[in-house]
Formats: structure tokens, sequence, C-alpha cells
């Protein structure tokens, strides 16, 4: 297979854009270190995807991969060692890299809304849930009182919170995990957010609240268009609920296609070991991917996968592995398609 030219500036190429719904969110060639105590270290390296209107795009991979630091570029809700050293992430027409922090509060909440990993710790207990809405319809839709009192009931009846004017006077403590995180999706869909940053959104829930938010994400990607960055290390939920998918190892996307194409020809070794190390109702033992993803104060030459590759050859070793043309839409960043 032909080799593209340098790294994953897959959205230069047309082609790939063939049919594609209406991108509304485009991370371009996206490179990020931290300044630690020994120096800068690289953590992305020329991260690319793009979030279409109405579509769930999941950013998969163990954790330490860089898929919640990639989302949070996009929000600039970074720590102060984190460093962007390359790239664009293109919304509205605009890099917003290069916005004002003023502008960026426009944004953050508004347009763009993140939905947490652990929903316990999102809303202040001192306020009931209804005051904090309301707070939130005040400072970015400049809504108060009556109609926004009703934005909010209707948020809530969106994301299935019963009796919802009763509920808006709780106070954070007396919502169950599931129905904090519901109150924080009605949050971002008072706002009418156009993207919604799902970061590990089920992870803190059991597994049939998990299906219940999954449903209401679901929802919210059809009736009203929005796009959705699902991060999570569980591939089942992606196989369930994503439209597209993007691998990560070790800071970059080694694999990327849509959601069905990648369960049923996974290309890319880490994926299919990923992918092999999930349960099966097959009674075949678990299988394993042997050692560990890299730190990023390990050197690793080479595919950074190749300590753990039972494909290793020589090239794997020396060479980056670029993105190599697997179908019109699937690309896999491995050797063994050279
Ligand atoms: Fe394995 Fe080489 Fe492919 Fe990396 S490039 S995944 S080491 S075969």
């Amino acid at each position: 297979m032909k080799q593209l030219f340098p790294y994953y500036p897959i959205h230069i190429f047309p082609f790939c854009r063939y049919n594609k719904p209406m991108t509304i969110l485009d991370v371009k060639n996206l490179n990020l270190g931290f300044n630690c105590e020994n120096g800068f270290k690289q953590a992305l390296y020329n991260v690319s995807f793009s979030l279409d209107k109405g579509k769930m795009f999941a950013l998969v991979g163990e954790s330490g991969c860089g898929k919640t630091i990639s989302a949070m570029s996009i929000l600039q809700l970074l720590p102060k060692t984190a460093k962007i050293t390359g790239g664009e992430i293109i919304y509205d027409g605009k890099n917003i890299l290069n916005c004002t922090r003023k502008e960026m509060q426009k944004i953050r909440g508004a347009k763009i809304a993140l939905i947490p990993q652990d929903p316990m710790t999102s809303l202040n207990p001192l306020y009931t849930v209804g005051d904090q809405l309301l707070e939130v319809l005040k400072i970015h839709q400049n809504l108060e009182g009556k109609e926004a009192f009703n934005k909010a009931v209707d948020a809530f009846e969106m994301v299935q919170i019963p009796c919802p004017k009763i509920r808006l006077k709780s106070y954070p403590h007396e919502f169950s995990g599931g129905m904090k995180q519901r109150a924080i999706i009605a949050m971002a869909l008072c706002c009418n957010a156009e993207i919604l940053i799902a970061d590990e959104p089920t992870t803190a829930l059991d597994v049939t609240i998990q299906a219940q938010i999954m449903n209401i994400l679901k929802k919210i990607k059809e009736q009203m268009k929005t796009a959705i960055l699902l991060i999570t290390h569980d591939l089942a939920l992606v196989g369930e609920n994503a439209d597209e998918v993007s691998v990560m190892y070790a800071g970059r996307i080694i694999e990327n296609a849509p959601a069905n194409e990648f369960f049923q020809t996974p290309n890319h070794p880490y994926s299919i070991a990923l992918l092999n190390a999930l349960p099966s109702n097959k009674n075949k033992l678990l299988e394993t991917i042997q050692g560990h993803p890299p730190s990023i104060h390990q050197i690793i030459h080479g595919c950074k996968f190749h300590p753990r590759c039972n494909y290793c050859m020589d090239i794997c070793k020396q060479e980056v592995p670029q993105m190599f043309i697997i179908e019109q839409k699937h690309h896999s960043a491995c050797f063994l398609n050279k």
C-alpha cells in the first residue's frame, strides 16, 4: 500500500473527506508537551481528527495515551506545565488556539461543553442543581426568570430526570451518580452546545446507568445534531455507540476508521490486541497485551508499540510508521501495510 507523506495530515487529502457530513471542529497536527524537571517532554505527536455534526467520534486508548489531554486542548483547560507546540484547532472558521481568554470563555460551556469523568465533583455541593443550571443559562444565554426556569425544566426532561420542577430544587447530594451526570448533560443542552466532549462519562457509574447515559447521548446526537467526542478506554462502549474511531498509543493516533469497519477489520496490531482483550462469550481465555505503554519520559525509537508488538520488524525499531491508507476512510500507522 502507498505511504502518505509526513505525519498524519489526513485533512489535507480531499478524497478522505468524500461524502463526509459537515465538520464542525478540526484538530490538525496537534503537538503538545510538558515542561518537566528534566526538560520538555513531548506528549502528543501530530494528533489530527475532526468532529462532524450529528456524529459520535471516539478517541480510544489506554490510560496516559494522550486522549484526555487532546480533548482538554480543545477547551484550553491545560495544566500550567503543558505547552502546545504546533498545530491548529479549527472551530467556526478560526483557529481557537489563537483565541483570547475572554473569547474562549464564550466558547467553553456555551458552544463546546464538557461532560467530565466524575460527576460527583463537578457540581457545587452548596447550591441546588437548579441554581447551578440557571447560572449557566444567565451567563451563556442571558436568560433569567421564568424563561430560564422553563428551559431548565425542558433540559431535565430531555435527560430523563423525573419530576424536573421538584428535582431542580435538590442539592447535588440528593442526586445519584447517574442523575448528577444527567444534570451536567442538561447544562450542556441548555446552552445548545454544538460539541459535547464526554470524557469517560460512564466510568464512575454502574452498568445499567452507563447504558442510560449513552442512550441519552445518542438521542442528543440524533435529535439536536450535536457532535460528540467520546473519550474512553472501553471498546465495548465504542462498538455500541460511536460512528468513527481513532485509536491512540503513546501520544499518536495509530488507526482511524468508521466504527463498523474498525470492529470488522481492524488493521493495527495494537488495535487487534485491544479487541482480542475484550471479554467474549465463547469461553475463551482473555488475551492480554504484554508490557506497558511507555511514559513520556521513555525514549523509544521507531514505532512506539514495537517493544510490545508480536510482528516487530527491523524497520519498526528505526522509523516512525506514517499513516497508510487501508480503505477510503480507514488508515493505520503500521509498516505491515507498506
Ligand atoms: Fe508492530 Fe512494526 Fe506495525 Fe509497529 S510498525 S505495530 S512494531 S509491525
